[in-house]
């Protein structure tokens, strides 16, 4: 057992301070940290850029003995390691890059007590040799990130992952802490289960990324709305998801071709094209990258503004995952997906190959999912946050095309007046099917021994067709004017607030399909306060050449959302500089001189 002398809380909020320079814990990461200095194991899920590595990196730093972080890429260990050391942490990593010397150095540091952050790959777990090294040291706990590539009910089964299940066994009494971004109820008790926590405390954070801006266009022509997306943002970076390699080529020389720097990465590019593209993009040295899905695990960096999606995700979760890559250091970001009704087949043809008939179903069920998530006039992150199973009770986010208006949207109030008055005066009895017959003046066996081609609405809407009234049904399901009852023949129910509508004023609205147009609307920062964007462009070159002679990317160095603060602030000496977000006292003493003085010469040059 690691005996740990009781921690006060004020120690944890020092080294927050101190080592981390940001004033406050993240929602959750408090209690995460006092449960894992308890000594207890820890089950945790977290949004991306939630800030689980605080959840494990500052208990290390108060307990004795040294941290063991499993991580599953190489490049994301590298990162990481690289960010701690930047704040001043005994880091290191030890993995297959590393040569045999380099191993050596590492394993003399573990024995000579001198790291408290070892990052590791699972492989390792299955060499008796590391093992045993292991428990010659003192250990202070282990965090297992990425931990649903243990399950194979995740969506990243990485069969090396299983080798951790040894260590409850080989090293009792260390805590074990571990972190995902995605689990559904069924992956965490498979993950549990399979690690072998022990009674952990299970922590599930909310989904809402509050920073991200989402919106849904209507595509057309995608790659001439790609050009002018990117206009207002040259400088920033951002990633554009396309569905198939071929795809993403195009894309990237097509802007390219236009004066924008774009670079694809894909499965079907050699190893190493692809890491050199990632790592022009993490450096900043190309600021978008055109991808298809294989890009996406080990970016840890934190300042993507953006992330387009070119083509229809098939999924939800995808599609929440790879927008999620968006705005980690919590400064707005924005996440836009350009909608086609022609981009279904193309999903459906990929689906209709799939042999499991119960995948088969799933995989449409999720399609479906995101078609319904594109095209209803429902606030977008109510909808992302319903599909987590969380309810998101806000009426309006303020940050979405829906809630702030931007979406076009077109006015469905008779129609949905119409259908509802027919469900009304079928006693609210009869399926979708049904329903739309009445308002189309079918002529069908059903409606004439029913009785139903006398009701008032009977062919109200013939001037529509079936895919019109299915749309409308689809609205009224969405925005819960009317809702489904039964399971085997489910019959259309209005809701309270459905016949309000139905005999009160109350307008319905939904989402036009056609028309062209790119509406932002943009923030600056967070946190009210407008940045002077004149500056920040010069700290970021600052901090771009910093990055460059240590090795590291930009980020690593200061966060987009630190630079901003100094450019809010404009802080004038070294105590000024440690008030801003990010800024600890490593950091300070490395950096805060070249900052200030690039500040001080710019507000001289501005009087
Ligand atoms: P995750 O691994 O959950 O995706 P990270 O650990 O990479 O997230 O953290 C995301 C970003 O949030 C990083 O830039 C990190 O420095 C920042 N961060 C973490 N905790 C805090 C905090 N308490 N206050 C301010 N920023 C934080
Ligand atoms: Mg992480």
């Amino acid at each position: 057992m690691p005996h740990q002398s009781p921690i006060s809380d004020n120690v944890a909020h020092d080294v927050l301070r101190t080592v981390f320079g940001f004033e406050s814990f993240r929602q959750d990461q408090e209690t995460i940290i006092r449960q894992v200095l308890n000594g207890k194991d820890v089950f945790a899920v977290m949004p991306t850029g939630g800030g689980k590595s605080l959840c494990y990196q500052l208990p290390a730093l108060l307990m004795e003995g040294t941290a063991i972080v499993i991580s599953p890429l190489i490049s994301l260990m590298k990162d990481q390691v690289d960010a701690a050391v930047e704040n001043g942490i005994a880091a290191v990593f030890m993995n297959s890059s590393l040569d045999q010397r380099e191993i050596s150095d590492v394993y003399r540091r573990l024995k000579e007590q001198q790291v408290k952050l070892l990052y590791i790959a699972p492989e390792r777990f299955a060499m008796p040799q590391f093992t045993e090294m292991l428990k010659g040291i003192p250990l202070s706990l282990f965090a297992i990130d990425e931990a649903h590539c243990i399950s194979e009910w995740g969506h990243d089964f990485r069969p090396d992952y299983l080798a951790l299940s040894a260590i409850p066994a080989l090293f009792p009494g260390i805590p074990i802490a571990a972190f995902t971004a995605t689990a559904t109820h069924k992956v965490q008790q498979d993950i549990i289960s399979k690690i072998g926590l022990r009674t952990p405390h299970s922590v599930r954070a909310s989904f809402n990324r509050p920073n991200l801006f989402y919106q849904v266009e209507p595509k057309s022509q995608v790659e001439q709305q790609l050009l002018k997306f990117l206009k207002d943002r040259e400088g920033e970076a951002g990633i554009i998801y396309r569905t198939t390699r071929d795809a993403v080529n195009e894309t990237a020389e097509f802007l390219d071709s236009s004066g924008i720097k774009a670079l694809p990465y894909h499965a079907g590019l050699s190893v190493e094209v692809r890491e050199r593209n990632q790592e022009a993009f993490n450096k900043d040295e190309v600021s978008v990258i055109v991808a298809t899905i294989a890009f996406g695990m080990g970016i840890d960096k934190s300042n993507v503004r953006f992330v387009v999606h070119a083509d229809l995700p098939r999924h939800i979760e995808g599609y929440y995952q790879e927008t999620g890559r968006a705005g980690r250091d919590g400064e707005p970001a924005h996440c836009l997906l350009f909608f086609s009704r022609g981009d279904i087949p193309k999903i459906r043809y990929f689906i209709d190959k799939m042999e499991d008939e119960g995948e088969r179903r799933i995989a449409l069920e999720k399609l479906n999912q995101t078609v319904r998530f594109a095209s209803h006039n429902v606030c977008r992150r109510k909808q992302l946050l319903s599909f987590f199973g969380e309810a998101y009770p806000a009426a309006n986010c303020e940050a979405c095309d829906i809630c702030t208006g931007s979406a076009d949207r077109i006015d469905i109030s008779t129609d949905a007046r119409i259908f509802m008055s027919a469900m009304a005066r079928t006693n609210e009895r009869f399926g979708i099917v049904h329903i739309i017959d009445v308002v189309m003046g079918a002529d069908t066996k059903r409606v004439r021994e029913l009785g139903h081609h006398e009701i008032k609405t009977f062919g109200a809407g013939r001037l529509h067709d079936k895919n019109h009234w299915h749309f409308i049904v689809d609205e009224l399901l969405a925005q819960e004017l009317i809702k489904q009852d039964g399971d085997r023949y489910p019959v259309l129910k209005l809701t309270p607030r459905g016949a309000g509508v139905l005999t009160g004023p109350g307008e319905v609205f939904g989402l036009k399909r056609e028309a062209v147009k790119i509406k932002v609307r943009r923030r600056n920062t967070v946190e009210g306060g407008r940045y002077d964007e004149a500056l920040f462009e010069r700290l970021r070159a600052v901090r771009k050449k910093i990055a460059g002679e240590n090795h590291v990317p930009p980020y690593v160095i200061f966060s987009d959302k630190t630079l901003h603060e100094m450019c809010v602030h404009f802080p004038k000496t070294a105590s000024e500089m440690r008030m801003i977000s990010g800024v600890g006292d490593v950091k300070l003493k490395r950096y805060g001189g070249e900052f200030l003085k690039e500040i001080l010469s710019y507000r001289e040059k501005a009087t």
